[in-house]
């Protein structure tokens, strides 16, 4: 499936959203798309993300590596859109499979 295009201030404005984890698997795809192909939006991202778990994590005492963390939660967002992809794929093929498996007991209930 092609993923669609967003702009940059599409981009921006999905970034709360992203540290919520309230984007639908579809808009994460295309906020992910286009932080990968866009240093300014990925930059930005950086800072909101390294400035709201800065806030978050003032009180712990555990070191923190905010950066680290940043690269954690997009490879961890880039897995779950791949197992979303293959979970789709799965569907179709088990979707071919009850259809090859109709054409054979019509098939077979012809002879
Ligand atoms: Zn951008």
């Amino acid at each position: 499936m092609k993923i669609k295009e967003i702009t940059c201030r599409d981009a921006i404005h999905s970034i709360p959203h992203f540290m919520d984890h309230t984007l639908t698997k579809t808009e994460l795809r295309e906020f992910m798309h286009h932080i990968e192909n866009c240093p300014e939006c990925k930059e930005e991202l950086s800072i909101q993300y390294l400035v709201k778990q800065g806030l978050e994590e003032l009180d712990d005492n555990g070191p923190i590596d905010l950066q680290a963390d940043l690269e954690r939660t997009l490879s961890e967002a880039k897995d779950s859109i791949r197992k979303h992809i293959r979970f789709r794929n799965a569907a179709i093929i088990a979707e071919l499979l009850a259809m090859v498996a109709l054409i054979v007991i019509l098939v077979l209930s012809l002879i």
